[in-house]
């Protein structure tokens, strides 16, 4: 039997070959069609449209959705040219299967009945939430539409994602098109040995067959790689100041100029979002996310400005007085060319320690042990690396997640793969959580969550373990937080449990609260920290841990405000921006003053080149990068207030965060979740204190 089609279990990966992919994913959605058929014509008349239509819809749905699942997962950790091809072929179908079921009318109208009926109050509130999100999301898709507005709706859809293909186009091939070839050693001075090796490698690509990193020709790209590294460390200003003006003023002319592109995307999104009824873009966008409303985010956004935007001002006059000692050149005045390189060099002036020579202290296993003894700490459950069961290569561990307290202690409540090592020939970059089994009550069965965590650190070389930077170590415990809400989730309807409908701007909060623990001194260097040589099993010294906590908020005000500046611009352009009347870089003049300390220099279209915005999908959500961290920030502040050095004190809120954060997921609005887990709405106090800047 085709492996793909046994869902709802456990991969069979040992099994699972290219060439099942084709007839099983075209079978899964020929029979999803059919359900979704069947469905439909029930719809209108079904008298228990939860059990006839909701949930049979999502049962209807787990046999393509698993499959699929797994054939990405594969893309991302197994891949190869026939994998791909497989692929490729049938995603189109999946595509569309996928978009049959988002805007069938029938399903959007008995659930738009049910939510009206009487039996509405007594559905629970997983399954109420389900079905508000399945009519917004149907309405956000036009399904609401009628006729003419219809029509319209889906020739804005239709133009909008052509145009956004067009905008990634420009911004890849304007970026392809610039190229500094450097040959002379005065020319690279200062630059790293990586950078180097990088800069050699392209030029090969482009030709100079015989480049090596020690004698040039060194090749510069806009590709950040390149471009950051470049700024950062070049000794040469002149070439520093070229490079940067080619950065900021990608895609804003000839063939790739975006500024069209730009003001038709505008236009389109502001007309779909009055088909829907809303007043502007951002408000769209902002319906189906935690902040709800245009006017959180921008009182979020002026707070932080208020207390960061000063602040940046000191940081840049303290960067520019250290350049001026380091030049002994008291007229020197910073310019846009200057900032990363100088930044850098007291960077490094500061906090003098190598990524490399903190490795030995953070070896994978060590490090695994002191993640799980952390969970088991914070929210009583065991974690144990178990017997191996089938994986996709020889490095994935398996673990089973334990419960140590309740009625069950003892019992499994979850499990995961790890993948933890870098694979360049075949593992795509990055690290993620994704779902493998969702969890989902079957009948008077429950299947229990799995999750797949996937990093790409460094492996084990000559028989030493993984030793890994810091940040791949803040990075594990980032991919571990998601982990936890998909697996110590206790919703049973599959469609609300773990991640699943948890809100676009409230997804990082477990990830990145999990993270501040690599920040924890007793979880570091305490007694049983984790942060050990991997020969000798000394601890790493205090006072490079002191550096490292210390590190976090170097510049702290100009790195949010960065942030803040991209996501008042985004809210800007997609709120009160008026397309005909004005142009996009208006409101970049309008902006700009209140959000940075160097206006942007006369050839700066950084719109042009703002992919997140106008080729992701973070269009009117960009704030959601800050929005996430006030919020587990916050959450963590939680565990100050009780006190980080006492472990009944963790032990108590971690398990209030677990019944919360963590068990809730997408059941309960994210802020209904945050304000039972805090016992208040969130506050910004905790990220800026975090930052240093409280
Ligand atoms: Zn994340």
């Amino acid at each position: 039997m085709n492996p793909l089609l046994a869902h709802g279990a456990l991969p069979r990966f040992a099994e699972i070959r290219a060439e099942h992919v084709e007839p099983a994913i075209t079978r899964l959605i020929a029979e999803q069609d059919a359900a979704l058929t069947a469905i439909e014509a029930r719809a209108a008349t079904a008298t228990d449209i939860w059990g006839q239509v909701i949930d049979a819809l999502s049962l209807a749905l787990e046999p393509l959705g698993w499959a699929w699942g797994v054939v990405n997962h594969l893309m991302g950790v197994r891949n190869a040219p026939d994998l791909r091809a497989a692929h490729e072929a049938v995603q189109p179908a999946v595509v569309q299967a996928s978009m049959r079921v988002s805007q069938s009318r029938p399903v959007y109208l008995a659930a738009k009945r049910l939510a009206a009926a009487p039996e509405w109050p007594r559905l629970a509130e997983a399954q109420r939430r389900i079905v508000q999100a399945l009519v917004r999301d149907a309405e956000l898709a036009g399904v609401g539409l009628e006729g003419a507005a219809r029509e319209r709706f889906n020739a804005i859809e239709t133009e909008l994602a052509e145009l956004s293909t067009t905008y990634s186009n420009h911004v890849l091939d304007a970026t392809k098109a610039f190229a500094l070839t450097l040959t002379t050693k005065d020319e690279v001075a200062g630059l790293p040995d990586s950078l180097l090796a990088g800069a050699a490698q392209a030029a090969r690509a482009a030709g100079a067959a015989d480049a090596t990193a020690a004698a040039g020709p060194w090749r510069i790209t806009l590709d950040f790689p390149s471009y950051g590294p470049f700024m950062e460390h070049s000794l040469r200003r002149d070439l520093r100041e070229r490079v940067l003006r080619a950065q900021i003023s990608r895609a804003s002319q000839g063939e790739t100029d975006n500024q069209p592109v730009i003001e038709r995307i505008l236009a389109l999104r502001l007309e779909e979002a009055r088909l829907l009824g809303f007043a502007s873009y951002a408000e769209l966008s902002v319906a189906r996310k935690m902040a709800g409303t245009v006017g959180a985010v921008e009182r979020l956004l002026d707070e932080l400005r208020a207390v960061a935007m000063p602040r940046m001002r000191q940081e840049f006059a303290e960067l520019q007085d250290f350049a001026r000692a380091e030049l002994k050149d008291p007229a020197f005045e910073l310019r846009h060319w200057d900032g990363a390189f100088w930044a850098e060099r007291l960077r490094e002036r500061r906090y003098s320690y190598s990524d490399e020579a903190l490795r030995p202290y953070f070896a994978l296993p060590r490090v695994l042990d002191g993640l799980f003894a952390l969970a088991s700490r914070l929210f009583g459950v065991r974690i144990e690396r178990a017997d191996a069961t089938e994986t996709w290569h020889g490095d994935v561990g398996w673990f089973r997640v334990r419960d140590l307290s309740g009625e069950k202690a003892g019992a499994d409540i979850a499990a995961f793969y790890l993948d933890p090592y870098s694979r360049p020939a075949d593992k795509r970059g990055g690290a993620w959580m994704d779902i493998c089994l969702n969890r989902r009550r079957l009948g008077s069965g429950l299947r229990l969550p799995v999750a797949y965590l996937i990093c790409n650190q460094t492996p084990p070389v000559d028989g030493k373990p993984s030793l890994m930077t810091f940040r791949e170590v803040e990075t594990l415990f980032h991919e571990f937080g998601h982990g936890l809400q998909h697996m110590l989730t206790t919703v049973d309807h599959a469609d609300a449990a773990g991640i699943n409908n948890v809100e676009w701007d409230a997804v990082e909060l477990p990830s990145q609260f999990m993270e501040n623990w690599c920040y924890h001194r007793e979880t570091v260097i305490g007694a049983n920290g984790f942060a050990k040589h991997w020969q000798t099993g000394e601890p790493l010294p205090a006072a490079t841990f002191e550096k490292i906590a210390a590190a976090r908020t170097f510049r702290a005000a100009t790195m949010i405000m960065r942030q803040v500046y991209f996501a008042t611009l985004d809210i800007e352009l997609h709120h009160r921006f008026k397309p005909g009347a004005e142009k996009p870089q208006d409101v970049v003049a309008r902006i700009a003053p209140l959000n940075t300390v160097l206006l942007p220099l006369q050839e700066d279209r950084a719109l042009c080149s703002f992919s997140h915005i106008f080729a992701g999908g973070y269009s009117a959500g960009y704030y959601s990068y800050k929005w996430a961290e006030v919020l587990s920030a916050d959450a963590f502040s939680a565990f100050a207030e009780a006190g980080l050095e006492d472990p009944a004190a963790i032990a108590r809120v971690g398990r209030r965060f677990r019944d919360t954060v963590l068990a809730q997921g997408g059941s309960r609005h994210p802020m209904q979740v945050f304000k039972d887990f805090r016992g208040r709405e969130p506050s910004t106090t905790a990220l800026l204190k975090q930052a240093g800047l409280a």
